[in-house]
């Protein structure tokens, strides 16, 4: 599977349950991994871009959950968690690598 956002392939962690990115240390956990009541504290942040499960290739819903912003994959409920995401205001285009 391939970040989001960066389009490149995701390493396995050491405990193997969770997906991470090399590049933006971005970390994809699955479902199950997630409490809902977690995410029933979290607002959505409809401002955001949406990304694409990693998954299944479904849009994802962001959410805001305290200072981390974190995707839910509409289908399969997968998390796609920002390591970056307090550099919202610099440019992010200029972060890009490509
Ligand atoms: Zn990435
Ligand atoms: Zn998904």
């Amino acid at each position: 599977m391939t970040c989001p956002r960066c389009n490149i392939e995701l390493t396995t962690s050491d405990s193997g349950d969770s997906l991470r990115c090399p590049q933006c240390s971005g970390w994809l956990v699955p479902a199950a991994d997630i409490q809902a009541e977690a995410l029933d504290l979290a607002t959505e942040s409809p401002e955001q871009e949406q990304l694409r499960c990693p998954a299944d290739g479904d849009l994802m819903k962001t959410v805001q959950l305290g200072d981390a912003a974190l995707d839910v994959c509409n289908q399969c409920g997968s998390v796609w968690l920002d390591a970056g995401e307090s550099v919202d205001d610099t440019d992010r285009s200029s972060s890009l690598s490509r």
